[in-house]
């Protein structure tokens, strides 16, 4: 007989019919009661054995963590909480688990000891449920491109450019690292490297991505991206997933309301979708809420945040409004930021940030128009000299969720800024070039993916969003 998932049984009206049902042990209670969890929901299914059914042997070697097949009959329950269980007419063992070295025991583990079991720990309700979220945030990233007939573009992870512009790269060679081959200079001779040439990890798809919006209009990848930053901080991964629309014809304006229809979409998908995983990640996040001192807790639950970003426009500022805020506020006046703001042209930090979305607006805030110094080389340059297209997405809990801006599109300008930069303008001739053969007005942005997830599922560290986090020190697995 095929086994039946437990999301499907407990769709199902008990009547007495045969099933199979296969999962993992969460806890054998008194000799009778086993609660199974096999991962396709977050609800166990309660399978009962009548006293002394079970060999002793077989009933010693159900423990926490076994894996099991069970067959028997699909019936109503008398007891609370669920509407079927299983009387359990065959029990097989597929897997032991030693109970006395079995980490995950039936009680509540710290985040931080699970992250040292990260094999282990999607076995957690916690982890179950943020895996099948994650699931679902990616299937509909997908559906609502394809709905909007934007092209699912594969750019390359390993790119042949350091200009990316994003941050620090990964080095991908072939080469031997105890013995490199050197040039008259005593320099690595990278043209004896796999691809001839110094490669990276990506940092982003965006500049190819844009190659493909001049030629079939609307674009996205959604991939991993590898940044070497040495940021040991709950929002930076070093190995992440991003998603990044490239639109031909979009100006700024449109960007913005692609990227706030775009949340909101995936919100609305989370809260039909993923009802169950996210009632349980409600009641977590707030019963890590009440562990913290009053003035930290946030004001909504985790569901009401969600609901928020639907409701809401999202607040459209200039960054120069939002530097006159920043000043006269009151963190700024008494010093309380660790960054004081004293001048128009300062990058924002994450304190700032958060100050204008939790504090002055209470909802997301979108900032454009950023000063050209402190923005990458490809952003259209505005009229009046000093500023950029630019436009970032700031979440409350988060910060930046997502970083755009339209695109350069002026052959001259582009190539002007560029060498202002001092960037390597022969390695940059195939982006330069676009602009010189049918160049059109576009835009995009980049959404990090564990970001998202960090905000629908109201975990506090991105560490506990993707299956196997790399950070600084850390590449286990
Ligand atoms: P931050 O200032 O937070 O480091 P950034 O300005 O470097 O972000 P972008 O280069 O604009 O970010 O990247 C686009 C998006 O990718 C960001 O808005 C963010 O959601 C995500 N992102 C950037 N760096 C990381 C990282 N190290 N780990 C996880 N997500 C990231
Ligand atoms: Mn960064």
């Amino acid at each position: 007989m095929k086994r039946t998932k437990i999301k499907d049984l407990i769709a199902t009206a008990p009547e007495e019919q045969t099933v199979v049902v296969m999962g993992w042990v969460r806890t054998f209670r008194n000799n009778q009661f086993i609660s199974i969890n096999d991962g396709s929901t977050i609800q166990n299914i309660q399978a009962v054995v009548e006293l002394d059914q079970l060999e002793e042997g077989l009933l010693k070697r159900v423990t926490t963590g076994a894996c099991i097949s069970v067959t028997g009959k699909l019936i109503a329950s008398p007891a609370k909480g669920q509407q079927v269980e299983i009387k359990v007419e065959q029990l097989e063992i597929l897997g032991d688990s030693d109970p006395e070295k079995f980490p995950l025991q039936p009680k509540k583990h710290s985040l931080e000891f699970l992250r040292e079991i990260a094999h282990l720990r999607p076995r957690t309700n916690t982890f179950g449920a943020v895996m099948r979220v994650r699931h679902a945030m990616a299937f509909a990233v997908h559906q609502f491109f394809n709905e909007k007939g934007f092209v699912y573009v594969h750019t390359p992870i390993i790119t042949g450019s350091d200009a990316e512009g994003a941050g620090a790269m990964f080095r991908v060679t072939t080469l031997d690292a105890e013995n490199p081959p050197r040039d008259e200079e005593g320099k690595v001779d990278h043209s004896q490297d796999f691809f001839e040439k110094e490669t990276n990890l990506t940092v982003s798809g965006q500049l190819e991505g844009e190659t493909y919006a001049l030629a079939l209009g609307d674009i996205y990848t959604f991939g991993p991206t590898f940044r070497a930053e040495n940021s040991n901080t709950t929002r930076h991964l070093a190995e992440f997933w991003m998603i990044e629309p490239e639109m031909a014809f979009y100006d700024n304006n449109d960007n913005m309301d692609l990227a706030q229809e775009m949340l909101q979409y995936l919100m609305k998908y989370a809260l039909e979708h993923c009802k169950e995983d996210l009632a349980f990640l409600d009641k977590r996040a707030s019963d890590e809420e009440m562990t913290k001192p009053q003035a930290q807790r946030s004001e909504l639950g985790l569901l009401d945040r969600i609901k928020f970003i639907i409701e809401n426009d999202f607040q459209r500022l200039s960054y120069t409004e939002a530097i006159d805020i920043l000043k006269n506020s009151n963190p700024n006046k008494k010093k309380k930021f660790k960054y004081i703001i004293e001048e128009w042209g300062t990058d924002l930090q994450s304190e700032h940030e958060r100050f204008l979305v939790e504090k002055h607006f209470k909802k997301p805030v979108i900032l454009y128009n950023y000063p050209k110094e402190i923005k990458a080389f490809y952003m259209r340059q505005n009229e009046d000299g000093k500023t950029v297209g630019a436009m970032d997405v700031l979440f409350p809990g988060i910060g930046e969720i997502i970083g755009g801006s339209q695109r350069e599109e002026r052959y001259d300008k582009l190539l002007t800024r560029i060498k202002e930069m001092g960037l390597p303008e022969d390695e940059l001739k195939w982006y330069i070039e676009l602009r010189k053969f049918g160049s059109a007005p576009h835009s995009g942005f980049g959404l990090g993916f564990e970001r998202l997830i960090l905000f629908v599922t109201g975990m506090t560290n991105i560490r506990d969003v993707i299956p196997f986090p790399r950070f600084p020190g850390h590449a286990e697995y």
